[in-house]
């Protein structure tokens, strides 16, 4: 299939945001592609080569684009570089530069959508000395037969930077249209996209065997399942109204979600975002196995740090040490964690998903044999609002945040949020009631003992409807000398030579950032702001949300990727929860004081 059918599919879908016609775009796409390489077009629509979780990253520099256009183009790096940075996107830059040039010449030959993916795949795999090199080579052969049009999307593809607005939702939509007829389909295969994180997979199954291949989907080995969700509630009274008369409560750990994968000796450890996270965890490895009763299973579980000499459970940052590529042993040896389970969705050729919950935790106590090192999570079965206080309590002495109060008769909705699962956290850590999850977009140098560092940083929300985002606030306290240091280290990787063209923010910083990084962020209030563009003219016409007083909390959230951050939205419903208690301690006062 010719990869110019792609790109002038691409180039349409860039002008619109409307899902419809996004949708129309992608069915006519999908028809015309050879149902061999369905999977292939369906990563690559979404900016990847293989599903996540497989790790297999382009993480290509834009340095070594700009030097691979140039190449191609046969015109200095330093040409490439002005036009990109009056321009501000590489991928219309060697659009524009290779336009000039076919002019001139011919193309050689067509390139086809299985050659630049495979191209695209061996790039990927290359590493260690001479790997950079060679990648240039790659990229620019794939320049030199490339149309201008088809060289755009390529560099996007390369750069992680194609941004078609198509939500998986959207895919699932058109696979649904094209290969059933029926819309409604999509509900088929959004179960199966759940179960396997893979539609590329999912694709292929729904083109060749139909939706009724579809719907017996199973669960496979080491293909992770997208975690169930829970809601978040204020108080115990929220949870009665919403859970049935007896339910599960559960100690809320604070750590990292781990779905683990076991068959016989293997073992492999997904993150909350279905990274595979199992070189950071060699302990859980070798320890694991021996303490589940199954050959095989899925289980989802907590990890957290402790202190082996006490017991007690660390703050959930300790696990960061892990995350260094040198030194691992010391790491795992120095900070010790423990293995919390919760649930499990699979064992011994039995899928759990549709059992109840309260099943699925018998189960569980089965299989898993505790140690210190492996742990059932603390759990009851609660009645009203004084046993959830109580438990509560239990929890938060030790050294828990909360709790997490589950529907005993729910299935695992597997990559849904709903209120079979809710989370109640005790103390309110800042009078929003809640923290934010920002993200770092750009920073300003920092004086006095933070010179040579970022002494402020700006951050932004993130706006699903529009892909982008907008700021919300500076913020420079809360940092210790660490943290600060450890921040500068992680920003320095995500530096750009101009502001992302998805960044909506007035303000002018000293240096900008790929948006990549979530931080914790409390804050005293909310308030109107006529420089932020966080939920712009939600209440007020060209006005957006600013934060006052935020301070970091120390935690960096590296579980969440950017488009887990707290959105617009969210802002605006914590807006109007202020106002409401504002409401309510002006009634209180009145009352009080017997004011009309
Ligand atoms: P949050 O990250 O604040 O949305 O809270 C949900 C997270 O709580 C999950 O992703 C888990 O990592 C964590 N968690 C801790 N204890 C439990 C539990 N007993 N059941 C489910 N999730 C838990």
């Amino acid at each position: 299939m010719e990869f110019s059918i792609i790109s002038e599919m691409f180039e349409m879908m860039e002008k619109t945001t409307k899902r419809i016609e996004l949708t129309n775009i992608l069915v006519e796409l999908l028809k015309k592609t050879p149902k061999k390489i369905i999977p292939n077009v369906v990563y690559l629509l979404q900016g990847i080569i293989r599903p996540n979780f497989e790790g297999v990253e382009l993480g290509i520099a834009e340095k070594l684009a700009i030097r691979a256009i140039s190449k191609s183009a046969g015109l200095p790096i330093k040409k490439i570089e002005d036009d990109y940075r009056d321009g501000g996107d590489l991928g219309l830059t060697a659009s524009n530069i290779l336009k000039i040039k076919t002019q001139t010449t011919f193309t050689a030959e067509k390139i086809t959508v299985e050659r630049v993916y495979e191209t695209l795949f061996k790039i990927a795999k290359l590493e260690g000395k001479g790997s950079q090199d060679l990648k240039m080579k790659y990229i620019s052969s794939l320049l030199n037969d490339a149309t201008p049009l088809e060289a755009k999307f390529v560099i996007k593809i390369l750069l992680g930077t194609l941004r078609l607005g198509i939500a998986e939702n959207t895919v699932m939509d058109a696979l649904a249209i094209a290969f059933t007829g029926k819309k409604e389909n999509r509900v088929q295969i959004e179960n199966a996209y759940n179960v396997s994180s893979d539609l590329g997979k999912v694709s292929l199954i729904v083109a060749t065997d139909g939706i009724d291949e579809i719907k017996k989907f199973k669960i496979s080995l080491f293909s992770p399942i997208r975690p169930m969700l829970a809601d978040r509630v204020q108080s115990e009274k929220d949870v009665i109204k919403k859970m049935p008369e007896q339910f599960v409560a559960e100690y809320k750990l604070d750590g990292e979600r781990v779905q683990i994968h076991k068959q016989s000796d293997k073992i492999v450890l997904f993150s909350r975002r279905l990274e595979n996270i199992t070189q950071y965890y060699p302990d859980i490895v070798e320890r694991i196995g021996k303490t589940l009763n199954v050959n095989e299973g899925v289980f989802e579980a907590e990890i957290v740090p402790i202190n082996e000499n006490t017991g007690e459970f660390l703050p959930f940052q300790e696990l960061m040490h892990r995350r260094r590529k040198y030194k691992l042993d010391k790491a795992v040896s120095q900070y010790p964690i423990t293995v919390n389970f919760f649930d499990v969705l699979y064992y011994d050729k039995k899928d759990c998903l549709n059992l109840e919950c309260s099943e699925r935790r018998k189960i569980l106590e089965q299989i898993v044999h505790e140690d210190n090192f492996s742990k059932l999570v603390p759990m009851l079965f609660v009645k009203n609002e004084n046993e959830v206080e109580d438990f509560l309590e239990n929890s938060i002495n030790a050294g828990c945040e909360g709790l997490m109060l589950k529907d005993p008769s729910a299935p695992y909705r597997a990559g849904m949020r709903g209120s079979n699962w809710l989370k109640l956290k005790r103390e309110y850590r800042n009078e929003l009631g809640d923290s934010l999850d920002l993200i770092v977009i750009g920073a300003y140098f920092g004086r006095g003992r933070r010179t040579g560092l970022y002494g402020t940083l700006l951050l932004a929300t993130y706006n699903p409807e529009k892909d982008n985002f907008p700021s919300i606030c500076k913020v420079g306290t809360g940092f210790t000398d660490e943290s600060l240091d450890q921040l500068y280290q992680i920003l320095s990787n995500k530096v750009t030579l101009k502001k992302n063209p998805r960044i909506v923010s007035e303000m002018e910083a000293d240096i900008w950032f790929e948006p990549e990084l979530v931080l914790e962020i409390v804050a005293s209030e909310i308030t109107l702001s006529p420089i932020h563009k966080t939920g712009l003219d939600l209440i007020r016409k060209s006005s957006g949300f600013a934060l006052r007083f935020p301070k970091f909390t120390g935690k960096i959230r590296y579980e969440k990727a950017v488009e887990d951050a707290s959105t617009g939205e969210e802002v605006f419903a914590l807006y109007k929860r202020q106002s409401k208690i504002n409401h309510e301690k002006w009634a209180f006062f009145r009352e009080k004081y017997d004011i009309n």
